[in-house]
């Protein structure tokens, strides 16, 4: 099963065009969808998810035409929004159980096998008759993954599932995200550097509605390989690096600016050459050119 996406276009009322020609292949496997806030990320992934219309443009899974056959995409859909809304009184047990119900589990006893199931598999039994309202937010996003596995979805769409978690939190998200099936399309959106470096085996980056790299993260960080480098350069010196088109980053150290370039040769005095992260291939794709620059 593949995601196809072609010439995908969508203009809000606004004039803001949030996606502008976007062509995507997402094979199975967990597929990052990196891209600074306001990129189109949310924008895209509420198309994928029936929520919301294209102006032109073709999506395919498998057998499914996504933009039209909205039944058929929500039958293998698993959705875990942004914001996920929950009734606060409820406990863990009674939400799951509810949304199961929705979802189509009418019979009782397969409904408690598959909640209690759930429960485990996502470590929130031990919490299953507390209010959702006392949960945290790693808590919060476990429970809106067990949601979401419910019918054995196809695809799984999660959107900046870990922005606000600490990093313990986040890292129990990330094992509970590396065990869902190799045989599933999951779409990760973030602004996270590391939540792709950490578990996507491919990936796009996303900027002002364009896809500006889709490919594997190691074949980014090859590309790039020998032309990052790096200085501590006084302020005033920064105007004349962002002009210079070949700015990556800027990062301030002990109040000093340290700039990462992309240059075939050595930029000039002082610069040092460093292995490249994908951070330096995020903020290259997204910084070059730009008049200024997104602080890594
Ligand atoms: P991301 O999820 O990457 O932060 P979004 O898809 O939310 O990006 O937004 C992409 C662009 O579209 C932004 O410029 C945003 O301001 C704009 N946008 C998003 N939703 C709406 C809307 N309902 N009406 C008008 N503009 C919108």
């Amino acid at each position: 099963m593949e995601l196809i996406i072609e010439g995908l276009n969508k203009t809000y009322g606004n004039g803001v065009k949030a996606l502008d020609n976007v062509g995507l292949h997402i094979p199975t496997g967990m597929f990052g969808l990196l891209g600074p806030n306001g990129a189109g990320k949310s924008t895209l992934m509420r198309i994928l998810a029936t929520l919301q219309e294209a102006d032109a443009g073709t999506v395919r899974l498998g057998d499914i035409d996504v933009l039209k056959e909205k039944d058929a995409v929500r039958r293998v859909l698993g959705y875990l929004p942004q914001e996920f809304g929950v009734y606060p009184k409820v406990n863990a047990y009674g939400m799951l159980d509810h949304i199961a119900l929705l979802k189509g589990v009418i019979h009782k006893g397969e409904r408690k096998e598959l909640v209690e199931a759930l429960l485990q598999r996502v470590n929130l039994w031990e919490h299953r008759k507390r209010r959702l309202s006392g949960f945290s937010g790693g808590m919060k996003q476990r429970f809106g993954i067990a949601q979401c596995l419910i019918g054995e979805p196809k695809l799984i769409i999660v959107d900046e599932p870990t922005a606000g978690l600490d990093p313990g939190e986040r890292n129990r998200f990330y094992n509970l995200l590396t065990e869902i099936g190799e045989n599933v399309v999951v779409i990760l959106s973030t602004h996270i550097v590391q939540d792709v470096q950490e578990l996507c085996s491919n990936m796009a980056i996303i900027h002002k509605g364009r896809v500006l790299y889709a490919g594997p993260p190691q074949e980014s960080l090859r590309a790039i390989q020998g032309k990052v480098w790096r200085k501590r350069i006084a302020k005033e010196e920064l105007e004349g690096f962002v002009r210079s088109g070949k700015l990556i980053s800027n990062r301030l150290s002990a109040g000093q600016p340290v700039i990462h370039l992309l240059s075939d040769e050595r930029p000039g005095e002082g610069f040092e050459a460093v292995q490249p992260s994908l951070e330096d291939v995020f903020f290259g794709a997204i910084n070059r050119g730009n008049a200024e620059p997104v602080r890594a």
